[in-house]
């Protein structure tokens, strides 16, 4: 056996089948990048970890060490100036590329080179990972996806329970499992357990805008653990559920809810995991609503309050889409304040890429809420809106660490508390203001 022994899981490191995972991912582009690093260290100003903790080895082209060794060890087979990639080398970076990379992108922005590290430290993973290496809870959440369907445990059962008590205490349709629809919606299992008025907001505003849509107990989990994990079977297995589920009932789109890497995973990599084209269109919930917006469908009362928008990252810099949530902000945010820098240059959440799910990355995510902080005091704002629940969470968790009293919202749940009832094409659910209160007993 090759290696030496994780102090964590009292496992084997295996170096060799690591350097086999990076080996096998020296496609040109990722090849140019580590080529291209002009060492100029510009990415650290860009990264939120190194803001905080100042930390040198939270540079983001740090993170490309391992891979670059392997490789370079490989093509200098001989030489003494390109020595091999150890057990040692893998414990060290273990945390700096579970914990201290959301993914994010920020870094790539600012890089001359155009160098993505976020793709480099997602290829890392599963590099550490067949190591045997990883955060456990992190990799947990990837198989708890796997054997239960959801990372939080939410199997088919428990979504159908809990569709039904929605729908019974909110009063609103939540259709699962109808035979045919022309929309499929999933669900992030993080709101189904911690924000489940974000499900209720979604179904009001489909069903108002009078959408033929359902969830499927085939294919319902957005969230993608295994794609943030470096379990690429696992990844790969949460999209064709997917797929599988948008066949069976017909859907031409597959909405992601407030979710930001489960947009990323089904719509920029989908595709390349199942090995075929996406047989359906993905929007994210935010441009699916800007769309109903564009064609007259959503009509919305003023919403005075001081506020603002936390980009996700996945859905803005990386997804493309930091117009559709300012779309629907305009003429409806009546004192709408955006912080600096925002969009596509957002500063991330500090939970991104799985690092909400480490348990003992907590304390460097709470220095990172401090720049959002920052941010959000400068504008005066009274609320931060987002559209990623797992922004949401991280945001939830360290305002609760630092006792902050800013105000957090979700961007879907604001919109459906403020649908005009009348004269719009609304069903049954045609809700009135404050509509995701659940109904009095
Ligand atoms: S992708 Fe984001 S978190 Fe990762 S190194 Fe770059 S700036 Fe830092
Ligand atoms: S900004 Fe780009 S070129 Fe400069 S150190 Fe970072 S990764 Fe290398």
């Amino acid at each position: 056996m090759n290696g030496t022994t994780n102090a964590a899981t009292g496992g084997t490191i295996d170096v060799k089948a690591a350097v086999r995972t990076f080996l096998a991912h020296t496609e040109e582009h990722l090849v140019s990048y580590l080529e291209g690093c002009v060492h100029c260290g510009a990415c650290a100003e860009a990264c939120h970890f190194h803001q905080v903790s100042g930390d040198p080895r939270h540079t983001p082209a740090y993170k490309l060490f391992p891979l670059a060794k392997a490789i370079r060890a490989q093509k200098f087979p001989l030489s003494l100036i390109a020595p091999r990639l150890t057990a040692e080398d893998l414990r060290e970076w273990e945390e700096l590329l579970f914990d201290t990379c959301t993914l994010c992108g920020r870094c790539t922005t600012i890089c001359p080179m155009g160098i993505d590290i976020a793709s480099i430290v997602g290829i890392a993973r599963q590099a550490f990972v067949k190591a045997g290496l990883g955060p456990a809870d992190l990799l947990a959440a990837a198989d708890n996806s796997r054997d239960l369907g959801s990372p939080l445990g939410v199997t088919a059962e428990k979504l159908r329970e809990r569709i039904e008590w929605l729908a019974d205490e909110y009063e609103v349709d939540i259709h699962l499992d109808k035979p045919q629809a022309d929309v499929l919606l999933t669900v992030s299992s993080i709101e189904m357990m911690k924000y489940p008025t974000s499900l209720v907001a979604i179904a009001r505003i489909l069903n108002y805008a009078g959408t033929d849509w359902t969830l499927s107990s085939k294919g319902y989990e957005a969230t993608n653990f295994g794609y943030l994990a470096g379990k690429t079977d696992v990844a790969r297995l949460m999209i064709a559920r997917i797929v599988a589920a948008a066949e069976a009932v017909g859907a031409k789109t597959v909405i992601i809810p407030e979710c930001g890497h489960a947009y990323g995973a089904l719509r920029w990599s989908g595709a390349n995991l199942i090995g075929r084209p996406l047989p359906f269109a993905v929007l994210h919930i935010s441009e699916y609503l800007a769309e109903l917006k564009r064609k007259g469908k959503l009509r919305l009362k003023p919403f005075d309050e001081p506020v603002t928008y936390h980009d996700p990252c996945q859905i803005s810099r990386r997804g493309g889409a930091s117009g559709e949530a300012r779309f629907l902000l305009e003429d409806f945010a009546k004192d709408f304040r955006e912080m600096t820098p925002s969009g596509d240059v957002n500063w991330c959440c500090g939970g991104g890429g799985g690092v909400q799910a480490i348990g003992r990355a907590a304390a460097l995510r709470h220095k990172v809420f401090k720049i959002k902080m920052d941010q959000v005091e400068k504008t005066g704002a009274k609320m931060m809106l987002s559209s990623c629940s797992n922004c949401r969470l991280t945001l939830d968790e360290s305002r609760l660490h630092w006792k902050w009293e800013g105000g957090l919202g979700s961007l879907v749940e604001v919109i459906a508390d403020h649908l005009i009832e009348d004269g719009a094409p609304a069903g049954r659910d045609a809700p009135a203001a404050g509509s995701t209160a659940p109904r009095a007993s």
